[in-house]
């Protein structure tokens, strides 16, 4: 039992008979459709302790959210509290030390452009709208991720709330055992992370390739484009590879790449000489114009979907080539699609065990994705997807816990590979008492 004294919620606080409530409620995945007690928009800290605080002294369960992008919308329950850091977004630069400090309601694009607008970077998802603190948490894929690592490889220390509501720092010196688990044990887990310092790299001007087929092309526009994933392919390049059907088609390939216009179209000329390309666009560009063409091409405003990501760490050979072929090809609803997110490179230089993020030497993270445009599509677009993961099961391994599936049974071993006993004891540590919990969060080990 909880015995400090609550304190108010402080805070902008919005309760179901205010009329921001509805808005305030909805996640990006609009197939979830849930009504908490009470949302705190917290603006500072201290309203992320008060919440905390006050949800225990009267045994309400927490909620905890950023962007608002969980694939099974677990950032927000019924009669719960959902304690929101979306309002919290200052952001300090220190140029001399290479650093930025950023409040964790940053989305993933607005701290591209904060950042982009010094001449820097910290590797951002593709999304704009995605929440740096998921993302991070999760591990955090980016188009800069075979140069420069994931989004944790550049994380230096975090904030974290605690469930006492003790304010913590981990980093290499500090907390080590959460800084450790912090790096792709997943949000929501461990506490309320406030701001998280990063390492900062100059980056002004980058190569992007944007270059489209028919979809009739998929097989050997695959088959070439998976060789950009291999260990011994030029890491300054990290590939994308989008394949979409329903009401319309796209077969494109995206890509960042550190070095000029010229390296890279000697780069990628066995990849144009695959298949005959539709449109071929290859500059040296402003990198948050790269950002932005890339964002463009992913999911802008909420829809409901589903969606699932498992890694894969082979080339994919005929037999799997086909099955992607006859998913796409099979569209239950209006629109579906998979995507490929070339991994490798400054990702696989860190061993699975030394972040909680386990699955480094994937070649690529695969997601299935579908999303309708009538209630009636939901049943369609869900067994498409989870068909689709449960046929392609042979050839992928693990699930990126980003891209969380409550229908995996062994999530533990699928999210955490041989990483999740240590996650359970950091957890007996840190939340022993559990009060951070939802479906698929990591449970305390019994110390
Ligand atoms: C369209 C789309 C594109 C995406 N693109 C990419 C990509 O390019 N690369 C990539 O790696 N991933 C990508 N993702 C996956 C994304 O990283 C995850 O969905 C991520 O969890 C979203 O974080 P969020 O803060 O937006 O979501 P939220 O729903 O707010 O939170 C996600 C999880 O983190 C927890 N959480 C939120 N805030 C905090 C906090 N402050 N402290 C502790 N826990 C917290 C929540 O409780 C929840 O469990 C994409 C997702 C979508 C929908």
């Amino acid at each position: 039992m909880y015995l400090e004294k609550s304190p108010n919620l402080t805070g902008r606080i919005v309760l179901p008979e205010d009329p921001q409530y509805n808005t305030a409620r909805q996640v990006f995945n609009t197939f979830f459709d849930r009504y908490p007690l009470v949302i705190v928009f917290a603006q500072e800290t201290r309203d992320v302790i008060n919440a905390i605080k006050w949800a225990r002294c009267r045994d309400i369960p927490i909620r905890v959210r950023s962007g608002r992008h969980n694939y099974e919308g677990l950032s927000v329950r019924n009669a719960g509290i959902v304690i929101d850091v979306s309002e919290m977004k200052r952001a300090e630069i220190d140029r001399s030390r290479q650093t930025a400090t950023i409040q964790t309601g940053l989305r993933d694009y607005q701290m591209a452009q904060l950042l982009g607008e010094q001449g820097l970077v910290v590797p951002p998802g593709l999304c704009p709208t995605t929440g740096i603190a998921g993302f991070t948490l999760g591990g955090g894929q980016s188009s800069l991720s075979r140069p420069w690592g994931l989004a944790i490889d550049n994380l230096l220390e975090a904030e974290m709330v605690n469930a006492d509501g003790r304010v913590l720092h981990a980093s290499r010196d500090e907390n080590a055992d959460l800084f450790w688990a912090l790096r792709g044990g997943g949000g929501g887990n461990f506490g309320i992370c406030t701001s998280f310092r990063f390492r900062t790299r100059p980056l002004e001007t980058v190569a992007y390739a944007e270059i489209s087929w028919p979809i009739s092309d998929l097989k050997p526009v695959l088959k070439s484009w998976q060789t950009y994933t291999l260990p011994e392919a030029e890491r300054r390049l990290t590939p994308l590879l989008t394949i979409a059907a329903g009401d319309s088609t796209l077969l494109m390939m995206q890509g960042v790449f550190l070095g000029t216009e010229t390296e890279l179209r000697t780069l990628l000329q066995p990849l144009l000489n695959s298949a005959v390309p539709q449109d071929i666009f290859i500059e040296e560009i402003p990198w948050l114009e790269a950002a932005a063409r890339i964002a463009a091409t992913q999911p802008g405003s909420p829809e409901p979907f589903k969606s699932v990501g498992p890694f894969v760490y082979q080339l994919l050979p005929d037999a799997a080539l086909n099955i992607i072929e006859r998913f796409i090809s099979e569209p239950p609803t209006s629109s579906v699609s998979v995507f490929f997110h070339g991994l490798g490179g400054a990702v696989a230089d860190v061993p699975n065990q030394a972040t909680a993020y386990y699955y480094r030497k994937a070649l690529s993270n695969i997601s299935y994705f579908s999303t309708w445009d009538t209630p009636e599509g939901a049943g369609p677009g869900i067994r498409w997807v989870e068909s689709f993961r449960k046929a392609m099961q042979p050839f992928t391994r693990g699930v990126y816990v980003n891209t969380p599936d409550l229908s995996i049974c062994n999530w533990p071993k699928a999210y955490y590979g041989s990483n999740y006993q240590r996650l359970t004891r950091v957890k007996a540590i840190y939340d022993p008492e559990n009060i951070f919990r939802y479906p698929q969060s990591i449970p305390p080990a019994c110390l």
